[in-house]
């Protein structure tokens, strides 16, 4: 060992000594701290400022670290940011080192404004995506730490929630993000907007609650692909769940929080479906407004169009279409999941035609993915790596480009083919994962999609994120007037 190594290994021992010597371990005590003052009083600050009874955090290095240490505990931030504000707060932090512990995200910006990760994220653990509260809102941060089991709410809602393994896997670089005990802190993390604090209490619980245990799978490959994503920041998200079957949303979220990945919840809305016109859209839109889930609505049939308007449709976060129904050149209308309707009379005019049908309900209609992507009927679908031959291949990839429509990479029915997402890759398509379950019984894990990342070797930049509102394509385009195909 070098004197140089040894003199900072008795540097860290002393700061290490100093630094427990002044903070005091709490438990079975509340904190409560309301306004500036108290705030100020419990809670050591570094370039902050004030600003009525509230706290004001602004500078990038600006922050807020607890006075005391706490290893279980409920806390509760009452916060309202500025737009551009991101902060993280940190716990079983050491505070000098910004590494230990875990954080959650504070960061209240619209989709693909500053990072993509918004309030309540369990940062590069249980990542989460979907914008929960706006800027100039007050809003409450609650966060509970119990033995191996945090929990994030927004408000009244859980939006991550991490059950620590014994030996939890950890990249390189996110070694230091464990359980352990320290002090909590409040830090801004970028140079832009402000975060107000006005009140804050800790509840310091008792050193020794149980552990709980996890009563789902956390061992297998998949579990370790959607751990290892998580740190990377990928954004992992189901962008197309359905509430069918039984699925209630309460338990689509838990499914959700459990395996480490967001979910898109769509309605079905069409001729035929649930969903036909503007007011049972807005209807179901407010049913779901407050969850923490993509509010998405699936455009069914070509008929859509003439069922709804642009206003409602853009309240969505994003809408999307499939090439699975049309009328074809003699007038039948094919459902092509369903084998009584469909007519097949030559294979490569049936292919042409479905290729003619996609490229027009892409470039026609306002969506942004296409979903259920390439699907061919039962009788065709062994064929499917000859009959999607690399022109009509092309042709589909060039039209969602040129349209800037988003490809589905489609767990459930295992499509498009890997050909399909690299030829898409290459000409700069971005890609959603969906599963379209039917049930509660098939939500999966988004198995394809996680093998396709790899042999597509699709990055975090190849992954589609909802415009911000707006700015919807649907208010764009607006909707054609009469059906495209
Ligand atoms: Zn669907």
């Amino acid at each position: 060992m070098k004197i140089n190594d040894l003199i900072k290994g008795a540097a860290c021992v002393l700061l290490t000594i100093v630094f427990a010597t002044c903070t005091t371990s709490i438990q079975n005590e509340v904190i409560t701290a309301t306004g500036q003052s108290q705030i100020l009083g419990h809670w050591k600050s570094t370039n902050t400022s004030v600003s009525g009874d509230s706290v004001v955090l602004e500078s990038e290095s600006a922050s807020l670290v607890s006075k005391f240490a706490v290893k279980n505990f409920d806390l509760s931030m009452t916060l309202k940011t500025t737009p551009g504000a991101e902060g993280l707060l940190s716990f079983h932090s050491s505070g000098a080192d910004p590494d230990k512990g875990y954080r959650v995200m504070i960061n209240n910006s619209d989709y693909r404004e500053g990072s993509p990760q918004k309030t309540g994220s369990l940062s590069l653990i249980r990542n989460f995506f979907v914008r929960m509260t706006g800027d100039g809102e007050w809003f409450n941060l609650k966060l509970s730490v119990r033995a191996n089991h945090i929990t994030v709410f927004v408000g009244d809602k859980i939006v991550s929630e991490y059950i620590e393994p014994e030996s939890p896997l950890r990249i390189e670089g996110n070694e230091e993000m464990v359980l352990s005990e320290g002090v909590l802190v409040l830090r801004k993390s970028n140079d832009q907007g402000r975060i107000l604090v006005s009140g804050i209490t800790v509840e310091a619980l008792a050193d020794d609650i149980p552990r709980d245990t996890l009563n789902f799978e956390t061992t297998d490959e998949v579990a370790e692909k959607l751990t290892i994503l998580n740190q990377q920041g990928f954004p992992v998200i189901d962008f197309h769940g359905h509430l069918k079957g039984g699925l209630t949303m309460e338990h689509v979220c838990e499914h959700s929080r459990n395996h480490g990945y967001n979910y898109g919840i769509a309605a079905n809305c069409g001729l035929n479906f649930p969903i036909t016109d503007d007011s049972s859209l807005y209807a179901y839109y407010d049913e779901i407004s407050e969850e923490p889930v993509f509010k998405v609505m699936q455009c069914e049939g070509r008929e859509w169009v003439t069922l709804f308007s642009e206003e409602p449709v853009s309240t969505f976060d994003y809408i999307f279409s499939d090439a699975m129904t049309f009328t074809d050149h003699k007038g039948r209308r094919m459902q092509l999941w369903m084998r009584n309707q469909v007519v097949v009379e030559s294979e490569d005019q049936f292919m042409d035609m479905l290729v003619e049908k996609t490229v027009n309900i892409i470039s026609k209609e306002p969506i942004d993915l296409y979903v259920n992507p390439t699907f061919l009927p039962a009788k065709l679908s062994d064929k499917y790596d000859s009959l999607w031959t690399p022109e009509r291949m092309d042709r589909v990839i060039r039209a969602l480009v040129d349209h800037d429509v988003a490809l589905e990479i489609n767990a459930r029915y295992r499509l498009p083919s890997v050909d399909f997402v690299k030829r898409a890759k290459e000409a700069g398509v971005k890609f959603t994962f969906g599963t379209n379950n039917a049930g509660s019984y098939d939500l999966g894990r988004l198995e394809y999609c996680l093998e396709v990342v790899d042999e597509a070797e699709l990055t975090s930049e190849d992954i589609w994120l909802p415009k911000p509102s707006g700015d919807k394509k649907v208010m764009e385009m607006g909707i054609p007037d009469k059906v495209t195909g």
